[in-house]
Formats: structure tokens, C-alpha cells, sequence
């Protein structure tokens, strides 16, 4: 499976803002967001020309960034989320928030996407009992997610319980390491700040 490999902190610093890509680290002084809140490279501190391909541009690659999605695959879910009945932007939001690695790190269980990610891959991760190694693997109503009894033991996994102190979403229900979808999300239980209605624009030209 491909993945971006490349420093993450880059990324929040192109989007000029925290994407919280690298879970504890993001909520203490040494996040570079915080010296540096500016684009990299030598003309980042340089006036950039907001176009409207620009606008568009940029809050795709913001989506693809937070969700640790590349290119092929989002433009691989956009087609599907223009297919399904309903606003397509939101289509796309929903189906990026029912990924696998995505509701992991929702319910507090792992402090990044990343992290999440990493953990499915490895086989920790059981939906309806059952061992799910595919990250963009996309949950349902009802789907309960929970580790292995073995990987229930792990030390990063009991800290980051003790210590996350993120608000779940309404559509999550989180009660004793497990994790079951009440329902899926609707678009203002996404807080995420991308707007998508710029994503659909940018696609459909
Ligand atoms: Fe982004 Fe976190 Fe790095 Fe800050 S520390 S730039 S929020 S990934």
C-alpha cells in the first residue's frame, strides 16, 4: 500500500495550519505551526496569488492530509461519493470518516492517524470480531471495533487510553476499549476545517 514517507510537519506548514498529524507533539510548543506559520521552501515567506484553482487545489490536498490519503484513492472516492444519491462533498467527508484508521484514532485510541493506521496494518484491530487488516476499510452501522486481547495490552495503547482526552464524536459510542458505530456521520459532526463544496468544484472541471 503507498503512503506518504516525507517529514509530516511539512504538510501542516503548507496548509498553514495544524492538521495534527503527529498526535502529542502537536499540542505542545514544538510544533514547527507554532515558529513557523508559513508555507516551506525558499518562497514561503513570498506573496503567493490566492486564484480560485489555488483555493480549490488547496483544500483538497488538506483533506487528503489529514485522512493520510493519496491521490489515486481520493479521486477513487470522490467518483464513488459523486455516484451515491445526496451532496457529494458530504458523500466524500462521510466516507473518509468511516474509514477504519479514521475511527480508530476518533474514539480516542490512538493519539494520530497515523498511529492508527500502523496498527491496523500490524492485525491489532478486530470489527465484529473479526481481524480487519485494511486500513481504508470502511465501517458500518452497528460495526463494533475493538483490539485483540493481546494488543488490549499494550503499553502505548493503555497510555494513550489514560491520557487522550479528545471529545468522541455523537456517532461513536465508546465504552470499555470498544468502539461501536450508532449511526454514520452526518456533516456537522465532521470537524473538520476543509470545505468541501471546493473539492467537488475543483473535480468537476
Ligand atoms: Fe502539524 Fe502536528 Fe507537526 Fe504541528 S506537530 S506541524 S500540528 S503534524
Amino acid at each position: 500500500m503507498a503512503r506518504y514517507t516525507g517529514p509530516v510537519c511539512r504538510l501542516c506548514r503548507r496548509e498553514r495550519m495544524k492538521l495534527f498529524l503527529k498526535g502529542a507533539k502537536c499540542d505542545t510548543m514544538k510544533c514547527p505551526i507554532e515558529r513557523r506559520p508559513y508555507p516551506p521552501g525558499i518562497h514561503g515567506r513570498g506573496r503567493i496569488r490566492e486564484s480560485e484553482y489555488m483555493l480549490q487545489l488547496r483544500e483538497k490536498q488538506k483533506a487528503k492530509r489529514i485522512y493520510g490519503v493519496l491521490e489515486k484513492q481520493f479521486r477513487n472516492l470522490y467518483a464513488e461519493a459523486s455516484r451515491q444519491k445526496g451532496i457529494t462533498g458530504e458523500n466524500l467527508l462521510r466516507m473518509l470518516e468511516q474509514r477504519l484508521d479514521n475511527v480508530v484514532f476518533r474514539a480516542g485510541f490512538a493519539s494520530s492517524r497515523n498511529q492508527s493506521r500502523q496498527w491496523v496494518r500490524h492485525g491489532h484491530v478486530l470489527v465484529n470480531g473479526k481481524r480487519v487488516t485494511i486500513p481504508s476499510y470502511m465501517v458500518r452501522k452497528e460495526d463494533v471495533i475493538e483490539f485483540t486481547t493481546k494488543s488490549k495490552e499494550m503499553i502505548v495503547l493503555r497510555h494513550n487510553l489514560d491520557t487522550i482526552d479528545r471529545s468522541v464524536p455523537m456517532w461513536l459510542d465508546v465504552t470499555d476499549g470498544k468502539a461501536t458505530v450508532r449511526d454514520l456521520p452526518l456533516r456537522e459532526q465532521i470537524d473538520i476545517p476543509v470545505r468541501e463544496q471546493l473539492i467537488v468544484e475543483l473535480y468537476s472541471k
